[in-house]
């Protein structure tokens, strides 16, 4: 709904006050004065006049395809943000539960809710996270050894928490990690010298990437998905 029409709705004010009202910058939306009349408001959006509350904004909690070459950020001076696929109403607030590299696919989390972000990307929590890895290399023969025991990252002065990788055939494989350090998969396997060609991101902890989600498509978490966390 356009925002003239909802104030109009939600006030004793006519649709000629609520044009100057808003031209004088009485009305707030996400917490910005706006002036554009046009602006669409949905239910999700905080809506303030003169300081007081029209509506109050909502939770909101979705599950994202990344397709590649999306950036996992809120803005990019180069490449489109999984951010802007999101319809312009459900964008205010919003950030990611993670991130993945321009050319990683698959499961991102959403929200406007700083606290359930918090606990699904604090490092003490050790959620899984499964991706479906492709190499260029076959898979070593040591390699679910290695990445059990863990991979040593200099630049962090870490070594990689057990690790568990499950082969699907000799380029194809599925590995679980319960970290996310800066492109984690690629330097386990960089370890021996094979490089990742594709990443896809299955799932976090006990969320699953919904299959019916095509690339570039999101839905709301269901109340059970943001119970998880
Ligand atoms: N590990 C990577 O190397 N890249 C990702 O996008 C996610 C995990």
């Amino acid at each position: 709904m356009r925002l003239s029409r909802f104030i109009q709705i939600n006030t004793r004010y006519g649709k000629q006050q609520v044009r100057l009202l808003l031209a004088q910058g009485r009305v707030c939306v996400a917490g910005q004065v706006t002036t554009e009349a046009g602006l669409e408001v949905d239910r999700f959006v905080r809506v303030e006049l003169d300081g007081e509350l029209l509506q109050e904004s909502q939770s909101h909690y979705l599950m994202l395809n990344k397709p590649a070459g999306v950036v996992s950020a809120t803005e990019h001076p180069d490449h489109p943000t999984v951010i802007d696929l999101l319809p312009e109403g459900l964008r205010q607030g919003i950030h990611l539960a993670g991130r993945l590299d321009l050319k990683t696919t698959g499961l991102v989390l959403l929200t406007n809710d700083g606290n359930w972000s918090r606990r699904v990307t604090q490092p003490e929590s050790r959620i899984a996270k499964v991706y479906r890895v492709t190499t260029r290399d076959t898979v070593a023969a040591e390699a679910e050894e290695v990445f059990h025991r863990g991979i040593y990252f200099r630049y962090e002065d870490i070594t990689t928490r057990a690790a568990q990788l499950e082969r699907i055939d000799c380029y194809n494989s599925r590995l679980t990690i319960h970290e996310g350090r800066y492109h984690q998969v690629k330097r386990m396997f960089g370890y021996f010298d094979n490089e990742v060609t594709a990443l896809h991101r299955e799932s976090i902890g006990e969320i699953m990437l919904d299959p019916d989600l095509a690339p570039g498509e999101f839905r709301s978490l269901t109340a059970a998905e943001v119970a998880l966390f």
